[in-house]
């Protein structure tokens, strides 16, 4: 659902006193596999979740942006600023500001108006689950819709992050926006990072998906993926290539001149890279065993040679593995807490997923949230 007839909420009509005239919403995405290596011109597989993020919007001729987030809204009131004076101040509001000022930039200046924007989404912040691109991507669609912009659903997931890269300042890749942009329920976007080449790949019947939220955010996670950003290009500077991506399976031998810890940070992103190829064939072949094997192995690798797992991720991924419903389960998004996804054989999942959260939460103590299915 891209934007549909006007249905303001009790909520928008309470805060702003006035009634939306614009709904929207986007999903949020959880990667089968291929993680970190959007950012090196990589391979990525990720597909949307049932949970989504929505706006309602009404513009206004003022030139003020005023927002309601239902989740980050503190005191109940909305918070605001005046279009043309987006800065980054480095909290929630900097995503809508992001969103503003890179329409501006795209040359869409004499079009924007002020707004009246409420926020609410079923997609859990920091998870790993991409509530900013779910953010980013409703809001844009919400402005298509009541701006009469004509921009294509691939445009939008460009414009999401450059807001996301330049306002908010998260230099992410482009999985997220795209994502978040083009995905539904039923088969997985496999996407090239470098080229941009996409193809739709149907998830089999016999096949069930499980996204368990560990119930652990971790504060450090940004400043880490920034290091192990930073670690590829500096290991693509050593090897003369512009991205990770020139590497092959074959080229692994050549790292042996490389540093710690950059030999394994490049051995992750090749392999991973092989490995979503690999899961895209196993997809097509509706073979659940080796699938499950290469999320196993995209575990053990962003755990040892990528290093951004932590105890609570490993052990809801081994509960997982040691469960007789489970082929494979692996970390999700960036890591350092945040979900892990997990193949089922269809049919099982749903047993199968409360079995191993609430092992998960009488051995941790962490409070995990069953998100698929
Ligand atoms: P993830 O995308 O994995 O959930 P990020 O750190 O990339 O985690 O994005 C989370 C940030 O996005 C939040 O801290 C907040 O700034 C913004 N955000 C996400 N959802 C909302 C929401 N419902 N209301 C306001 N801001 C949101
Ligand atoms: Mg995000």
């Amino acid at each position: 659902m891209s934007a549909t007839r006007p249905r303001p909420t009790a909520a928008f009509v309470r805060v702003f006193g006035l009634p939306a005239t614009t709904l929207a919403s986007a999903p949020g995405r959880v990667n089968l596999i291929g993680e970190h290596t959007d950012y090196n011109d990589g391979l990525v597989l990720p597909t949307a979740i049932p949970q989504r993020t929505s706006v309602e919007l009404a513009l206004c001729d003022d030139g003020l942006v005023s927002v309601y987030s239902d989740e980050l809204s503190r005191d109940g009131q909305p918070q605001s600023y005046r279009l043309g004076d987006e800065a980054r101040q480095g909290d929630w509001l900097d995503y809508v500001r992001g969103i503003t000022w890179a329409l501006q930039q795209e040359g869409w200046a004499r079009r924007l108006r002020g707004l009246r924007l409420h926020i609410s989404s079923q997609v859990p912040v920091g998870s790993g689950l991409s509530s900013s691109a779910a953010l980013l991507v409703s809001l844009l669609r919400g402005l298509r819709s009541a701006l009469a912009l004509p921009l294509s659903e691939v445009e939008l997931a460009r414009i999401a992050r450059r807001a996301e890269v330049e306002l908010v300042g998260a230099p992410v890749g482009i999985m997220d926006q795209l994502a978040c942009a083009l995905c539904g329920p039923g088969s997985a976007l496999y996407l090239d990072t470098q080229s941009l080449a996409m193809q739709s790949v149907a998830l089999p019947p016999s096949l069930d998906l499980i996204v368990i939220h560990s119930g652990v955010v971790h504060s450090h996670a940004a400043g880490e993926y920034r290091v192990r950003r930073e670690e590829c290009q500096q290991a693509a500077a050593l090897l003369g290539v512009k991205s990770l991506r020139q590497l092959g399976v074959v080229d692994l031998a050549t790292l042996a001149k490389l540093p710690e810890p950059l030999v394994r940070r490049v051995r992750h992103v090749v392999t991973e890279n092989a490995r979503v190829e690999e899961a895209v064939q196993a997809l097509q072949q509706a073979d659940g065993m080796r699938l499950g094997s290469l999320f196993s192995a995209s575990h053990a690798s962003l755990r040892d040679d990528y290093q951004v797992s932590v105890p609570a991720l490993d052990r809801l991924v081994q509960l997982g593995e040691d469960d007789p419903a489970i082929l494979g389960a692996r970390l999700t998004g960036g890591g350092f807490g945040g979900s892990v996804v997990m193949l089922a054989r269809a049919g099982e999942s749903r047993v199968a997923a409360e079995r191993i959260a609430h092992r998960y939460q009488v051995e941790t103590g962490h409070n995990p949230t069953i998100l698929v299915p």
